[in-house]
């Protein structure tokens, strides 16, 4: 355990109590997984499964990249719950509500102890037991924090480095703390290869998933003078060349680092008419607050949301939020 002032060490031994005393858990995170979500969920489950590998532990969790399918315990993700009763335990990992826990919100509410581990800014505090830090770069930092670090096995040591280095973009984002670092380092004395983490699981692409990214560059639009940019995909794009959401990973890192841009955003079409928007911000702009105005919600750097409408419609509707903000001229 590093030190942390938002955990008190009352929170962290009910946490180990909790995890004792309970014979059947489960895991969620949420909905469109990231390496955070995914990290976390198997990482806690390969700590609890290293403690005592009699427990029944469920992850509940949307299907995952093939790329993290690598880690220990990929294969305990399940979309349906595999018990009657109502678990005695439950996890909610880097959620910032309990409607982001999507299909499994209601099991979450079932069950008979509920723990939540999250850094959203947006969190408002749900579940029984609560470790909520703002401040931290991931879910897999409080984690950290949380755990046992002589308990820390290799493949849970994997999976919490997976987490933050999904989570600042690969140690570049301002949430990239010194402590991040120390964090990174003693998780590599546990046998973690940052080589083959990062570039597995970050950099590597398919051939497609390259195609899809240069399209959704060379189609990319400025507004306001180059200090917005957006790009966007439509659903018959994506089935045309057979992607889902997880291809289009990386596409908003490099809109957001063209030279002069304050804030990117970029659209999929996830249903006919409804577009998953993402939006991030180079410092000048609370993307989170223009997130929340349409129902999503995120950081102040990096934030989402889904609207309805088409491209243009919906990029003429955010775009003024964005302008007001750089009228302001202050830094976020
Ligand atoms: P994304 O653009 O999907 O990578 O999301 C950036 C950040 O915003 C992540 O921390 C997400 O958890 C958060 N986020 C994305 N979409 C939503 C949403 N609809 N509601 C709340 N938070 C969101
Ligand atoms: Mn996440
Ligand atoms: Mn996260």
């Amino acid at each position: 355990m590093t030190s942390n002032k938002k955990i008190t060490r009352q929170a962290v031994s009910l946490f180990h109590r909790k995890i004792k005393e309970a014979e059947r858990i489960a895991i969620s995170g949420h909905i469109n997984p990231d390496g955070d979500c995914v990290g976390a969920c198997l990482g806690l489950c390969a700590y609890i499964l290293d403690l005592d590998p009699k427990k029944k532990v469920d992850i509940l969790l949307e299907p995952i990249s093939e790329k993290f399918r690598f880690l220990a315990y990929a294969d305990y993700i399940m979309q349906e719950k595999t018990e009657e009763e109502p678990y005695d335990l439950y996890f909610s990992l880097d959620c910032s509500d309990k409607e982001r826990l999507g299909a499994f919100q209601e099991l979450f509410e079932e069950a008979r102890f509920t723990i939540c581990v999250d850094h959203h800014i947006s969190n408002q505090g749900f579940g029984d037991l609560r470790f909520i830090d703002a401040d931290a770069s991931s879910t897999c930092e409080i984690l950290y924090d949380i755990l046992e670090e002589k308990k820390i096995s290799f493949d849970t040591a994997q999976c919490l480095y997976l987490g933050i280095v999904h989570d600042t973009g690969v140690f570049k984002h301002s949430n990239t703390t010194r402590k991040v670092m120390e964090i990174a380092g003693a998780l590599i004395d546990k046998g973690v290869r940052p080589d083959f983490i990062i570039d597995e699981t970050f950099y590597k692409k398919t051939y497609i998933q390259n195609q899809i990214l240069g399209r959704a560059l060379m189609e990319s639009i400025l507004l306001l003078d180059g200090r917005i940019i957006f790009s966007a995909i439509k659903k018959k794009d994506m089935d045309f060349y057979g992607i889902e959401s997880g291809d289009l990973d990386g596409v908003i890192d490099q809109l957001r680092v063209t030279e002069g841009v304050e804030c990117a955003l970029f659209l999929y079409e996830k249903t006919e008419g409804q577009f998953k928007v993402s939006l991030r911000s180079n410092g000048k702009v609370d993307v989170r607050k223009i997130a929340e105005q349409f129902g999503g919600g995120g950081h102040v750097k990096a934030a989402g949301c889904t609207v309805e409408g088409n491209v243009r419609d919906i990029v003429n509707s955010i775009s003024p939020l964005i302008d007001q903000q750089l009228e302001q001229g202050k830094d976020v």
